[in-house]
């Protein structure tokens, strides 16, 4: 179908672009990759009158590695992650997540933050910064904010950001040597949404795991802390009988609806399922 009319943008600020989107009482929106809001406006799920181009804001396609984390430009691209030799030991969890996402043309134009404004709640990049206790900084007219990942999602497609507010940045907290970790994703091709899929990491410290960190995304209205699934591994040595709390856990603390795609019967034992072999992944 083809796109509903709509006046364009392509500012070379951020202080412009956010005047643009404040411009229009809430039904401007911002533009990234694309690759979700051009099929939203063919569906006309999504009909605003402007759109605010982001392309031109430079100083939102870095990528920053510190002591204290990674951050990730709004508008980094999942090519830039995957061709970024750096994050694969200064964010392995992130690169693994980032090699489910979609297809290879839309790799290379889809964006971490359209990814996060977009909310979907089967998407990797909001599962690993709930997971990892991202933080989310924003910009608005009423100035810059920060916004902790887990206040961030509200629900499908449901977001705390207000429309007059730009992502400009996910922080996401530094990531030790040696810390162990699993991503296991199921879907019905690879580079389709996940049916479910569990990433957890774990610091280990004589034998048991310390700092346990568990989510799932797939299985919920919004992506989900698994905390049950942290309790069962805090303390413990990951062995047989720790694994198989954390799967009843995983499947447990989960209520999916079911959909044309899957039963939330389904669902639920695959997040367990999914859990089980991050943590023999993690183990290993
Ligand atoms: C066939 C297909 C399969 C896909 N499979 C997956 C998958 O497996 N996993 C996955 O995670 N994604 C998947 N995607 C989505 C893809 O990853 C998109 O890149 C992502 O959802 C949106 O990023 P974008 O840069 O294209 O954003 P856009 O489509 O440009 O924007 C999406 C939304 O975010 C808003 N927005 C964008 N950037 C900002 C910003 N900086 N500040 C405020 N608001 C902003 C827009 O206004 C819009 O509402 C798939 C897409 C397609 C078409």
């Amino acid at each position: 179908m083809k796109l509903p009319p709509f006046e364009y943008a392509c500012p070379t600020s951020i202080s412009e672009a956010v005047a643009l989107l404040a411009s229009h009482d809430g039904d401007a929106k911002a533009l990234a990759g694309g690759q979700s809001l051009v099929p939203m406006l063919a569906f006309r799920v999504a009909q605003p009158s402007l759109l605010v181009d982001l392309r031109k804001l430079t100083e939102l396609r870095r990528i920053t590695i510190a002591p204290d984390g990674v951050t990730l430009g709004a508008m980094v691209r999942w090519r830039e992650i995957l061709d970024d030799a750096r994050l694969r030991t200064a964010h392995p969890l992130l690169v693994a997540a980032v090699e489910h996402v979609a297809h290879y043309q839309i790799r290379n134009r889809g964006t971490v933050g359209g990814s996060m404004a977009h909310a979907d709640p089967a998407a990797e990049m909001p599962g690993i910064a709930v997971t990892c206790e991202a933080e989310i900084a924003v910009v608005g007219k009423a100035g810059p904010r920060t916004i902790a990942a887990a206040d961030f999602f509200q629900g499908p497609l449901m977001t705390a950001l207000a429309p007059d507010e730009i992502l400009t940045e996910i922080r996401l907290p530094a990531w030790p040597a040696q810390r162990r970790f699993g991503f296991q994703e199921f879907s019905r091709r690879r580079g389709d949404f996940a049916l479910a899929a569990a990433m957890l990491f774990y610091d280990e410290a004589g034998g048991k795991a310390r700092n346990a960190h568990a989510g799932a995304i797939g299985v919920g209205d919004r992506p989900l802390r698994l905390v049950a699934v942290e309790e069962a591994l805090d303390g413990n040595a990951i062995d047989e009988a720790t694994i198989a709390r954390a799967e009843a856990a995983a499947s447990a603390s989960v209520d999916p609806a079911d959909d044309i795609h899957a039963s939330g019967a389904y669902r639920k034992a695959l997040v367990g399922v999914m859990v089980e072999r991050a943590l023999r992944a993690a183990a290993a």
